[in-house]
C-alpha cells in the first residue's frame, strides 16, 4: 500500500471517530511515526500531505532530518537520554517523552526558547513502560515551574497492547482526567491542553476519549 492509500483510510476512520464524539476533525494532529522506515518512505508521507513526523531515536531523527529538514515538523516520541538532548534540541518541535526531572533540567539548559513537552505518564503501570506514575503527575508538574525553557503542553501515554476496548478506553480516560486536573491549575509553565495518545491499533478509541495528537506508524507508513 502507498502512504497515500493508507492515509486516505486513516482519515476516513478519524472522520468517523470525530463524528461519534462530536469533535471537529481539525483538533486532531496526525504524527507519522517513521522509526521503522526509510527516509524515502518518510518523504512519501510528506508528499501525501503529512506535516508531522515522529522518531524515537536520535540516530533515526538526524538521518531523516538531514534529507528532509524543515519541510516537516519533528516530534521526539521515545525515551530520551539526557546526554543526547543537545543533539536533537534544535531539530525537534515537540518532545512527547518527558518523564523525569533530570531530563527537564537538561532540556532547560540546552534550549534557547521554551520547548513544548508532553509529560509521559505510565497509566497502565506496566514495568516495561516509561513515564511518571499517575499519582505523581501533579506534584511533578509543580516542580517544573522554574524551568523557563520547558513548557508542559499536554500529557502522553502508551496504552497496553490489547484488543480489550474497555481497558484501552479506561487508560485514555484516566489520562484525560489527569490532563483536566493539571490544566485547571492555570500554570503559566503548564497550559496542558493536549493529549498525545492513540497508535495504529487504538487511535479511533483515543480520539473518542479526547486525543489531540495521534502517533501512527505501522498502519500509515508500514513497519
Ligand atoms: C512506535 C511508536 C508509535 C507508533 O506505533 P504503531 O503501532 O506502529 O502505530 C507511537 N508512539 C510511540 C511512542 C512509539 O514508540
Amino acid at each position: 500500500m502507498t502512504v497515500e492509500e493508507n492515509l486516505a483510510a486513516i482519515k476516513e476512520k478519524i472522520k468517523q471517530a470525530c463524528k461519534n464524539c462530536e469533535r471537529p476533525i481539525n483538533e486532531i494532529t496526525i504524527i507519522a511515526v517513521t522509526k521503522y522506515v526509510s527516509t524515502e518512505r518518510a518523504q512519501e508521507a510528506l508528499d501525501a500531505g503529512i506535516k508531522h513526523l515522529g522518531e524515537n531515536r536520535k540516530e533515526g531523527l538526524l538521518e531523516k532530518y538531514e534529507a528532509i529538514g524543515a519541510n516537516a515538523t519533528w516530534h521526539f516520541i521515545g525515551t530520551l537520554q539526557s546526554r543526547k538532548v543537545k543533539d536533537v534540541i534544535e531539530q525537534v518541535s515537540m518532545i512527547h517523552s518527558l518523564d523525569r526531572k533530570s531530563l527537564a533540567k537538561e532540556i532547560n539548559k540546552r534550549a534557547v526558547s521554551p520547548v513544548p513537552c508532553f509529560l509521559q505518564v505510565n497509566i497502565s503501570e506496566e514495568e516495561s513502560k516509561h513515564g511518571v506514575q499517575a499519582s505523581e503527575v501533579e506534584a511533578f508538574v509543580e516542580t517544573l515551574q522554574n524551568y523557563e525553557n520547558v513548557k508542559i503542553v499536554g500529557l502522553m501515554t502508551m496504552a497496553p497492547h490489547t484488543d480489550d476496548e474497555e481497558q484501552l478506553r479506561g487508560v485514555f480516560r484516566q489520562l484525560r482526567a489527569l490532563r483536566d486536573r493539571v490544566r485547571a491549575k492555570n500554570y503559566a509553565h503548564a497550559p496542558c491542553e493536549y493529549l498525545s495518545m492513540g497508535m495504529s491499533n487504538d487511535y479511533s478509541l483515543a480520539i473518542e476519549e479526547g486525543a489531540t495528537h495521534i502517533r501512527i506508524g505501522s498502519s500509515l507508513v508500514g513497519e
